[in-house]
């Protein structure tokens, strides 16, 4: 089987390691192509692009965007984008101007729950400084001890309810579509599993996904329970949309590792097929 991972970070957004530590990863994980997707940034790719040609694996140029829809975040992934396109490119600068002033909030709303000090703290975790999110929050709230792990940061603080979490206006989902489609790209809704919507509210997410043209859904993500894959398997093929695959990998340790998941059920159709830059690849597993 070829291994496509087409959902990972570097610590060009909240992942641990540098673009080309993730590409090395992969290369010795046995991936076959992988998409880098970076929340809201596109600064990895081109080193991640270098590494990747002689690490023998197809980079595929890729970002993750922050959208807001029916009153939730909802994460779209861009794959085959063009990084240097001046229209998704203006986009992600946007966004994360927004990013700046959202993190100064939280820093605030954690100083009024009587802990000081965190968006400097938060901004020590983040090697871009314009990508400072909740990860870095977390990893300091870890290391200075308020929580024990990632998981009881979240579910604590940084959550809504929860000191830490400020309300955000990210993009639309139409303008994250128009930016991917504008690159050239291809638009998938980022792990479904993981949204605070009933499923009514999932199948309008889906209509208006498709009605702006949107192409894709991941169907098995490191971030859904083995016993989601059935259900958003079925959900593509209802909503005529291709089924990707991805493990939102973020640091060593944390969640399933760069390449190690299942395969797509077979009677979806992969986001992949067609793609001419991994034919070779095709045509060798056929050989
Ligand atoms: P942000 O884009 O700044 O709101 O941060 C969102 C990121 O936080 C996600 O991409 C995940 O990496 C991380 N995250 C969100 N919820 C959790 C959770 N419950 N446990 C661990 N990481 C989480
Ligand atoms: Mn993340
Ligand atoms: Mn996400
Ligand atoms: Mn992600």
């Amino acid at each position: 089987m070829l291994n496509i991972d087409l959902h990972c970070h570097s610590n060009m957004s909240d992942g641990v390691l540098s673009p080309a530590e993730v590409v090395a990863r992969a290369a010795a994980n046995g991936v076959h192509a992988l998409a880098l997707t970076d929340h809201d940034d596109v600064a990895g790719i081109a080193t991640a692009q270098a590494v990747a040609a002689t690490a023998g694996l197809r980079l595929i140029p890729g970002v993750e965007i922050s959208v807001s829809w029916g009153g939730q975040t909802v994460h779209i992934v861009g794959l085959r984008i063009d990084p240097r396109h001046p229209e998704l490119a203006a986009g992600l600068h946007g966004i994360r101007l927004g990013r700046v002033e959202r993190a100064r909030r939280m820093g605030d709303d954690l100083a009024q729950s009587g802990i000081a000090g965190a968006y400097a703290g938060a901004c020590g975790y983040a090697a871009n400084k314009q990508l400072v999110g909740r990860t870095h929050f977390a990893r300091w709230l870890v290391a200075q001890g308020h929580v024990p792990d990632m998981r009881a940061a979240f579910r604590r603080f940084l959550t809504r309810g929860n000191p830490g979490y400020v309300e955000h206006e990210w993009t639309t989902l139409e303008n994250a579509v128009g930016w991917i489609h504008a690159s050239g790209g291809t638009a998938v809704i980022a792990h479904p599993g993981r949204y605070a919507f009933n499923a009514r509210e999932l199948h309008l997410l889906l209509d208006a996904f498709r009605a702006l043209g949107g192409e894709g859904i991941e169907v098995i993500s490191g971030t859904h329970h083995p016993t989601e894959y059935g259900k958003f398997a079925d959900l593509a093929r209802a909503f005529s949309l291709k089924a990707s695959r991805g493990t939102d990998f973020h640091a060593p340790g944390e969640g399933a590792d760069i390449g190690r998941l299942p395969a797509l059920p077979h009677y979806c159709q992969p986001v992949w097929q067609g793609w001419p830059e991994l034919a070779a690849h095709f045509s060798s597993s056929l050989a």
